[in-house]
């Protein structure tokens, strides 16, 4: 895990040895739901090989409840689950709802402070800069359209050259925090896709820290949590390919230690559409309803390529013969 081009970094970090580098430590992998609905089968998937791969290294499986949304989590939505991980018989060793480890809180609505601290440190390498525009300004002035839908900052706020000066602090209109991206190429080597070069200027432009109201973006929240939490290994879809280069930027601007990223495959319906919350079939209260636990591993592990054909069996019986050579690097698995 390195930066293609080394970055000059105006570093003003004394004390991050209160994170020890996760090369140095005991393997351990997360599952890191948003509970904003029940679970579904690409859910499902993801938990199933996070935690197959961290106990084949003889590690740990963090549950972190990804709640950064009011309005769209709910309690009772992570206590479902928990409840199904542990009817799959997915059980975690530190985490969940009753915050049960030494990197407490687990739940990302109550980590609000420690964000602060660590966007305080990302302010002082001079990199961060205040964004006032609203979202109707971001998408008159963006960069070209990307294929996806994706929309990159066109730099309306971005200072002429670094270190930015203007501490957001001293500014008193509603500000996002934005983030100023190199030119460089961020390179990593992801378990399934092989090696991925991005430019991040190109492909995903200067992102927001923490938006104007005050709201923690996904990316500063995901790099800060794993890091404190000791994670050595993240495993999630495809469709954060991309965030883990912003993430690996995060990282290196923070003097962390980045973690080892194994990207999934989508599950898809026949359809060719990605399975989402909204797609009461394959969610986790109909698939208890028709399936036993041995069948829906078994189901997983065979679509995954860790089985011949599909047949009935626990996760640890998975654990002894799991590679992550068995994951095919394609785009997505029709179900
Ligand atoms: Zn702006």
């Amino acid at each position: 895990m390195y930066l293609c081009a080394q970055i000059e970094l105006a570093m003003d970090i004394k004390d991050s040895d209160t994170v020890i580098a996760a090369a140095t430590q005991t393997p351990a992998g997360r599952f890191a739901p948003s509970p904003t609905g029940r679970m579904h089968l690409g859910n499902v998937f993801t938990a199933l090989l996070s935690w197959l791969s961290v106990r084949k290294a003889g590690g740990r499986w963090i549950l972190r409840i990804e709640d950064l949304d009011p309005q769209r989590s709910r309690e009772e939505y992570a206590r479902q689950i928990e409840d199904d991980l542990l009817w799959l018989g997915l059980e975690w060793d530190e985490g969940g709802l009753d915050d049960r480890g030494d990197a407490a809180p687990y739940r990302q609505s109550l980590r609000g402070e420690i964000y602060e601290t660590y966007l305080r440190r990302l302010e002082a390498t001079g990199y961060t800069y205040p964004c006032v525009c609203t979202r109707a300004d971001i998408m008159a002035t963006q960069a070209p359209h990307q294929s996806d839908g994706r929309v990159i900052y066109g730099g309306r706020c971005r200072p002429a050259k670094l270190p930015c000066v203007s501490p957001a602090e001293n500014l008193t209109v509603r500000h996002a925090v934005r983030l100023y991206v190199p030119e460089d190429e961020i390179c990593f080597s992801d378990r399934v896709y092989g090696q991925q070069r991005v430019s991040l200027a190109a492909e995903c432009g200067d992102f927001v820290l923490r938006r104007a109201d005050g709201a923690w973006a996904y990316q500063l929240a995901v790099v800060v949590d794993d890091a404190l939490m000791g994670v050595t290994e993240v495993v999630r879809g495809n469709d954060l390919l991309l965030s883990a280069a912003q993430q690996i930027y995060l990282y290196r601007l923070l003097g962390l230690q980045p973690p080892s990223y194994a990207h999934l495959p989508l599950l898809c319906n026949q359809a060719g559409q990605r399975l989402s919350k909204r797609d009461s079939s394959l969610s986790m209260d109909r698939l208890r309803e028709a399936y036993s636990p041995e069948r829906l591993v078994g189901y997983l592990a065979w679509l995954a390529g860790l089985l011949p054909e599909p047949h009935a069996c626990r996760p640890e019986d998975l654990i002894e013969a799991f590679d992550w050579n068995y994951i095919k690097p394609q785009s997505v698995i029709t179900v």
